[in-house]
């Protein structure tokens, strides 16, 4: 894959409230690797909202395997989870490929590729890092770049001259996927 593509996810969404679980079940993923700050909740928001904890309880309903896999560190997003049944990779190091490695291990049966999905808010670490395994990505709009670490803020700037040039190098694609994404 030309090295550009990388970048590009599978689909795009602009909240992870809004993507239609059921396609993707019916596309036989099975596993979703969810990033947390800024894909479920701000940065500064220790703890799930309401409307968090219902889609987390709707997918497990839907018999996905989920896993949170943050760059945050034990602390954030063991404290995020408390209470609730869900496996976490912290401290991941996305776009890292070890980052996802040490969530495959957690799984209590191996997944095919192709089975598992990545959702989250960031080309440079989660769309990046969930193709480099081959996975499905789906990269959803920050719920507040405002709340943004400043390695978050470095890595957006960088993402905005990715998505720049794939519209350039690749415009069908970035139609496809990105024309609505907001940089
Ligand atoms: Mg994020």
């Amino acid at each position: 894959m030309a090295r550009l593509l990388k970048y590009l996810p599978n689909h795009y969404q602009q909240s992870i409230f809004e993507i239609d679980f059921l396609v993707l079940q019916k596309e036989k993923i099975k596993v979703l690797m969810i990033d947390l700050d800024n894909t479920l909740v701000p940065y500064d928001v220790k703890r799930p909202s309401k409307e968090v904890i219902k889609l987390l309880e709707e997918l497990q309903t839907l018999n996905f395997t989920i896993i949170i896999v943050s760059n945050n560190s034990q602390k954030r997003v063991a404290e995020f989870l408390t209470g609730l049944p869900y496996l976490f990779v912290a401290k991941a190091h996305k776009p890292l490929k070890k980052a996802y490695r040490k969530a495959l291990k957690l799984l209590p049966i191996q997944h095919q590729t192709n089975e598992i999905a990545v959702i989250g808010d960031q080309i440079i670490t989660d769309v990046l890092g969930g193709n480099k395994m081959d996975f499905y990505t789906i990269l959803v709009d920050p719920i507040l770049k405002q709340s943004d670490v400043w390695t978050t803020k470095f890595n957006r700037f960088l993402a905005r001259r990715v998505v720049r040039k794939i519209a350039k190098r690749y415009p069908n694609k970035y139609q496809e996927v990105l024309k609505d994404y907001a940089l």
